[in-house]
């Protein structure tokens, strides 16, 4: 099967005992065994549900990868791959990574005994760098948040092969439809659902896709013990969102090239941040590891604060929003929203300036959102 078709119909039969093309919410905690010792399958929900299997299947088979796990959130995905490690493990992990991750990381399971160093994981070199007996995962976010920074995935995943550690990639937002880092030699792959997966701003979901046996049922064994699941009708809804996954994503990278070129010719605007662009500085990673550039970018304002702040209450299609990779364009201001409570000086250290703006380009007529980015930006 080719991609597009597994999009469409990956993991996906007609309902045995009614024919239903569309597989059914099997909305139910648990399952009645036909006698002892003998189940259908199934038994209780927690463990596994038909719904969910449906959509763990088929994002196994989106990812070239032979198992899924999914989870209630991308959170609780990552969460449940950090369980496969105990304290005093450590984890070469990208920079520039998701607010929620690195809070998870430092505030939450530092004080369980996993130790944690941030490289700038763009040169390979670095994770080498890193890496320390003890390393037991390296965990790389490409492109990242917010910064839209690509990792070279065949580079580091040779690094980690040659010392024995696994490598993850969350994959959020490049979709399996641009990259597949199963393919490049990554040994987990991981995406929040809530984003463009299910693409429609409809639920909350995470999903873990592996290769290896002995780490699925790791995996599975701890989605059971600590039941951090998606609902069966959440499963139903991102099925549903997966279907048009290839079309949405072929217009969101469509958009995402054209207003990353608008933005990056405009004279409010220092710097574009865009994969696609010839001016990224892994524009050649991203062209040679990707298919496509999807429509996550961030730009740079001349004016600081004081413009980010205007552009913001100035834009009128565009959604002021913390999430991304939905239908809808939505516009972040990571100095006074998603990033508030870093230290200034942190976050210039980390590149994070004053008058960075994160742009999740979505599907409506790209004249729209140009427009409207440009009536925005006349009052910055
Ligand atoms: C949103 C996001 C997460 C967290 O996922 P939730 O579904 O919100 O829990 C993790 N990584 C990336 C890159 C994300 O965009």
């Amino acid at each position: 099967m080719k991609f597009e078709t597994k999009c469409v119909r990956a993991g996906q039969a007609p309902d045995p005992t009614t024919g239903a093309i569309i597989p059914p919410i099997y909305q139910t905690a648990t399952f009645v065994l036909p006698e002892v010792g003998r189940d259908l399958g199934f038994d209780y929900t927690r463990s596994s549900n038909p719904t969910r299997q449906v959509l763990e299947d088929n994002l196994a088979a989106l990812e070239s990868g032979r198992h899924g796990v999914c989870f209630a959130s991308g959170m609780s995905a990552v969460d449940a791959v950090m369980k496969l490690f105990q304290a005093g493990d450590h984890v070469v992990c990208s920079d520039d990574v998701y607010g929620g991750v690195s809070r998870h990381f430092n505030q939450v399971l530092s004080k369980y005994g996993l130790q944690f160093t941030y490289v700038d994981s763009t040169e390979p070199q670095n994770v080498a760098d890193a890496i320390r007996p003890e390393t037991k995962l390296i965990w790389l976010e490409t492109p990242s948040n917010p910064l839209i920074k690509v990792t070279d995935i065949t580079a580091v995943s040779k690094i980690g092969n040659d010392a024995g550690i696994p490598v993850g990639v969350d994959s959020t937002f490049a979709t399996p439809v641009f990259l597949r880092p199963l393919e490049l030699g990554a040994d987990i792959v991981m995406h929040s659902t809530t984003k463009y997966l299910s693409g429609h701003n409809q639920i909350i979901g995470g999903a873990v896709v592996v290769n290896d046996e002995a780490m699925y049922e790791q995996l599975k064994f701890v989605q059971k013990t600590i039941g951090a699941v998606n609902s069966p009708f959440d499963a139903w809804l991102t099925l549903l969102g997966i279907k048009t996954l290839h079309l949405r994503m072929a217009r969101h990278h469509h958009n995402g090239m054209r207003i990353a070129r608008f933005l990056e010719a405009h004279a409010k605007v220092a710097r574009v941040s865009f994969p696609g662009l010839e001016s990224h500085p892994q524009h050649a990673i991203a062209a040679r590891e990707m298919s496509g550039y999807g429509g996550m970018l961030s730009f740079e304002l001349k004016g600081g604060i004081a413009a980010g702040k205007a552009l913001m209450n100035g834009v009128q299609l565009c959604q002021l929003a913390e999430s991304l990779g939905s239908v809808e364009s939505m516009i972040t201001h990571p100095a006074t929203m998603t990033h508030v409570d870093v230290p200034a000086a942190e976050r210039q250290a980390r590149g994070l300036t004053d008058g960075l703006v994160r742009l999740s380009v979505g599907v409506e007529d790209a004249d729209d959102i140009e427009a409207d980015l440009a009536q925005a930006l006349e009052g910055v």
